[in-house]
């Protein structure tokens, strides 16, 4: 199949490779930014097959990961509610909040159904006028227009008996939190390409030239990682700073104006909480003051709920790229993806997951290879 085969060649990869090795002086410490392009990495080996030349850091971003607790605990209380009819996609059922998770909490009688599209949730609100019809909104820039594109048609088609439960996050300040940590080791970045599929680049052209890090916009498959991290290491090798495109099949430096438009009409910027990280300035996406019927938060009175993340999950050191997977102490004993203790255990982009599903457990957990 034309632009997925040839990225997944053995053979265009096992030159890729040779290539890395022979450029790379020294060992270079490499960020992917996205979840997706993190199972990639552990599940094809890459960073296995390249240690002698990079370390591949994961990134905060997995969207189910990122969300925070109390958000989660948020969406728990709308869900119970006897007049809400709960919508969200599959991956965020299985994720802990602190007493239960959304699949409980349709076991126990509450209305909780999984969507394809936000869209979907508008119509189930049309079709059940006697309901309260709840999205979770949940993701990066990549799923903000498609939410920002359902909370502006509500508004149009004056169906009142819809909202969104924000937890929209984005890229470029988790960037600079990385960067500015006093403990950081990332040298150069690959960003998420379907992020910038929506938003462009430009946004991360002051960000290298600030930081003097490279970025370079990545694809999902292993021949895309692997371009992407031979652009970076030359890129470092040579001294430079730059953003460049690998993702070229997909991504302008533009990004998709029309999406881009369509979330600023209905969004925008807010402080925002990560999980395990804490609050990053301007980092969320919520509505604006106009839409404000339309938040799932301010309707049910639940946007003053505050809680603490479990201090037994590292989430917060696995995000920012402290800690790998199988160095919690809960991973593969406690913390199992059939009873997780964090998002990144259950999330289908979550790196203690990627680890647990392709093997890689500790040694003296369970006797198994690292
Ligand atoms: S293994 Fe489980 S407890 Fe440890 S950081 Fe990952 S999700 Fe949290």
């Amino acid at each position: 199949m034309k632009f997925l085969s040839e990225y997944r060649d053995a053979h265009i990869a096992k030159a890729v490779i040779e290539r890395i090795k022979a450029e790379a002086t020294r060992r270079w410490c490499l960020m992917e930014v996205c979840g997706g392009q993190t199972h990639t990495i552990v599940r094809q080996g890459i960073d296995e097959l390249l240690e002698d030349a990079i370390e591949m850091i994961h990134g905060p971003g997995c969207p189910v990961c990122v969300t925070p607790l109390e958000q989660i605990d948020k969406a728990l209380l709308i869900a119970a509610r006897p007049e809400v009819l709960f919508t969200s996609f599959g991956d965020m059922l299985r994720v802990p909040g602190s007493d239960c998770d959304l699949q409980q909490v349709r076991a126990r009688g509450g209305d909780v159904r999984i969507v394809y599209s936000p869209l979907d949730a508008l119509v189930l609100a049309q079709r059940n006028p006697t309901k309260e019809v709840v999205f979770f909104a949940v993701g990066f820039e990549t799923t903000a227009p498609a939410n920002a594109m359902a909370v502006w048609r509500a508004r149009e088609l004056g169906v009142k008996n819809f909202s969104v439960l924000v937890s929209h996050v984005t890229v470029p300040p988790a960037i600079t939190a990385i960067m500015e940590a006093p403990d950081n080791r990332v040298q150069g970045f690959l960003a998420a390409g379907h992020v910038c599929a929506v938003m462009g680049w430009t946004e991360y052209e002051p960000l290298a030239a600030k930081y003097h890090v490279p970025i370079v916009v990545t694809g999902f498959e292993p021949v895309d990682i692997l371009e992407g991290m031979l652009l970076v290491v030359r890129q470092l090798e040579a001294g430079r700073h730059e953003v460049e495109n690998q993702y070229v099949r997909s991504v302008r430096r533009e990004g998709t104006p029309a999406a881009r438009v369509t979330v600023d009409r209905v969004f925008e910027l807010g402080n925002r909480k990560w999980r395990g990280i804490g609050e990053i300035p301007m980092s969320g996406l919520r509505l604006r003051d106009e839409f404000s019927d339309f938040d799932a938060e301010v309707k049910f009175g639940v946007q003053d709920l505050t809680v603490e993340e479990p201090a037994e999950c590292r989430a917060g050191d696995v995000l920012t790229g402290r800690l790998k997977p199988p160095k919690c102490s809960a991973f593969g004993t406690r913390c199992t993806p059939e009873h997780p203790l964090g998002a990144l255990m259950v999330s289908a982009e979550g790196a203690c997951a990627a680890y647990y599903h392709m093997g890689r457990y500790r040694p003296e957990a369970t006797g198994a290879a690292t």
